[in-house]
């Protein structure tokens, strides 16, 4: 390869000439549902999935609202060991019977290759953490993952390595990536990062890849959320990945930046009103029939299907109990026998 060549060639538009949007390869995430089509997609929701009604109160918020996929950590990424790691496994459950209730499909953080195919049954769309965008075993393993990956940029790095590690995603079998730019560390300490604005450009014109904006981590402030949605969409964004909360105040992860829901109402009329400036419109998420439910002890509603995944879980973690005692009793007899 000569030295003027791009690093990254699965990514790279096969040319830079011409409209640039018009170019963007669509990721398919749903039978009904595209990310880098002509329209904006809106992702949104709580930045950790907290329990049931929150979760489920904020997709049919955000849903009304006007967005098309349900966002929330079930695993989380936190800068302290002592801060709270999500709700895991019974987060991703939660995750399901919402979708179950609301029809939305989901974005849900994978942090570790042991999860992939536990998070890939779940979610409809396997987002990467800015900590973890050079956890190259990890991007290898969702290449594998048959689900679409929404990659968001480290907060160090450079737009060619944001572009290199999709590579690692397409290179090893998934062409379904899409680019989320989230802020970068700068000098700036008023903000939580500093928003790069020149990446949307510079990236829907280098790749055939859709580029999406979160603005709640970019600015790390509510107050800076629709400021920064608006600035995004103007600059080309097929979509943004937004942190709504019922009550932020009392979030367990990111207070500072979560909107409320009439924060959120307002956030998608402002956007609607720029994509229509650039000639484009954000895209209604289509109404679901609601799935007749079970309730369950704990009040939280769940279909046949999630009762199902959760029984099956729980017989699994039974059997990993019972081996476990076997292995302990196998190890006492054998120290008696030794002894
Ligand atoms: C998140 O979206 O929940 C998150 C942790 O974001 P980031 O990886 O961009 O910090
Ligand atoms: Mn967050």
């Amino acid at each position: 390869m000569s030295q003027s060549a791009p690093e990254y060639t699965l990514a790279a538009h096969p040319t830079t000439v011409g409209d640039a949007r018009a170019s963007t390869k669509p990721v398919r995430v749903t039978p009904t549902l595209v990310i880098g089509g002509h329209d904006v997609i809106v992702a949104a929701g709580p930045c950790s999935v907290e329990g049931y009604d929150m979760l489920l109160a904020s997709a049919r918020h955000v849903q009304a609202a006007g967005g098309t996929l349900l966002r929330g950590g079930a695993f989380k990424p936190r800068t302290s060991p002592y801060a709270f790691q999500g709700l895991g496994e019974e987060g991703l459950l939660l995750l399901a019977s919402v979708r179950e209730q609301t029809g939305m499909p989901i974005v849900t953080e994978v942090m570790d290759t042991r999860q992939v195919a536990r998070v890939a049954q779940i979610a409809d769309v396997l987002q990467v953490g800015a900590r973890n965008m050079q956890n190259f075993p990890l991007l290898a393993e969702l290449g594998r993952a048959g689900k679409p990956v929404l990659l968001k940029r480290g907060a160090s790095a450079r737009i060619s390595e944001l572009l290199l590690a999709a590579e690692y995603v397409i290179a090893n079998g998934n062409e379904r990536v899409i680019l989320c730019e989230r802020g970068i560390r700068t000098f700036e300490t008023i903000t939580r990062n500093t928003l790069d604005i020149s990446a949307i450009p510079v990236l829907k014109a280098e790749t055939h890849l859709p580029v999406i904006v979160d603005p709640s981590h970019a600015g790390g402030r509510a107050d800076l959320v629709l400021p920064l949605a608006l600035a995004a969409i103007a600059a080309g964004a097929d979509g943004l990945i937004v942190e709504v909360h019922p009550d932020p105040s009392t979030a367990r992860s990111d207070a500072d930046q979560q909107l409320t829901f009439a924060q959120f109402t307002d956030l998608m009329h402002g956007i609607s009103l720029i994509a229509a400036a650039t000639n484009r419109a954000v895209r209604k998420p289509i109404p679901s029939p609601v799935v007749p439910n079970i309730a369950t002890s704990d009040g939280a509603a769940m279909s046949h299907d999630t009762r199902r995944l959760a029984e099956e879980t729980l017989a699994e973690e039974t059997l990993a109990e019972e081996t476990l005692a076997e292995e302990t009793l196998a190890e006492e007899t054998l120290a008696v026998v030794a002894a």
